[in-house]
């Protein structure tokens, strides 16, 4: 197989309008990319592989870490982009020490310093405060960056907004920051809110060029084991694991 279209596959991991999701939405009912309380909720999805290539994205907002989902990347090797808050690492060294142990299957991008929406309104959602200004949202996503880069030696190259929601207006303006918008087109676990059949199923039914989102930072919630086991049948299917920086 030759070398893939760098043009065609830097189009299409850009995220895609609420226009383009909407036409698309008719054959794949699973694509975020609609305005929640007027928020964008970007979709990101891989080049088309020939194949069946997914990339495995997982959020650590404040909390725990949950060893279900690590022990199903570290023994079957699958490479997954983990989105971690500073707060996150703050608040879990030994958790972080073993993803920077494992480089090979934990690639650490932006997810905020302290788990902020990147949002001009100053209403709350699902309890998530909002920036406000586009001033604190530099500070949420450089703050977030600077903390990655000091724990892993590496610049991150993608900001994930808590709650996966922006402003319009925040996407070109994070952009223009320098970092690419992590979107996702298959929200597996509904913010660790599902139980774990259902979010097994929605994960297994990843198609070639998804890119999946889940919760790797609650251990004690049903949604944690869904991913696990979701995850391990992916790899007994033989689908072609990525990272985001690999692909995109
Ligand atoms: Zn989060």
């Amino acid at each position: 197989m030759g070398a893939p279209n760098s043009a065609l596959m830097c189009l299409i991991c850009r995220p895609v309008s609420r226009r383009a999701f909407c036409a698309g939405a008719l054959t794949l009912p699973l694509l975020p990319g609609h305005t929640r309380y007027g928020l964008e909720e970007p979709v990101l999805r891989l080049a088309p592989s020939g194949g069946r290539r997914v990339a495995v994205t997982l959020d650590c907002c404040p909390g725990r870490f949950d060893m279900r989902i690590a022990s199903v990347l570290i023994a079957r090797k699958i490479p997954a982009t983990i989105f971690v808050t500073a707060i996150w690492m703050r608040e879990n060294p030994e958790a972080l020490a073993l993803m920077l142990d494992h480089p090979d299957c934990f690639t650490l991008e932006n997810h905020g310093a302290n788990h902020v929406m990147p949002a001009l309104d100053t209403t709350p959602i699902w309890g998530l405060q909002p920036a406000g200004s586009y001033d604190a949202i530099r500070a949420e996503v450089e703050n977030g960056a600077d903390a990655v880069e000091k724990a892993t030696g590496r610049r991150p190259v993608w900001y994930r907004a808590a709650g996966g929601l922006y402003s319009p207006q925040a996407i070109p303006f994070i952009e223009g920051l320098g970092f690419k918008i992590g979107g996702y087109s298959l929200n597996a676990d509904a913010g660790a809110s599902l139980p774990a059949a259902m979010v097994a199923r929605r994960l297994e039914a990843a198609q070639d060029g998804d890119v999946t989102e889940g919760h790797i930072n609650q251990p004690k919630r049903a949604a944690g084991a869904g991913i696990a086991a979701g995850l391990a049948r992916l790899a007994d299917q033989g689908v072609q694991f990525t990272t985001l920086d690999a692909a995109c």
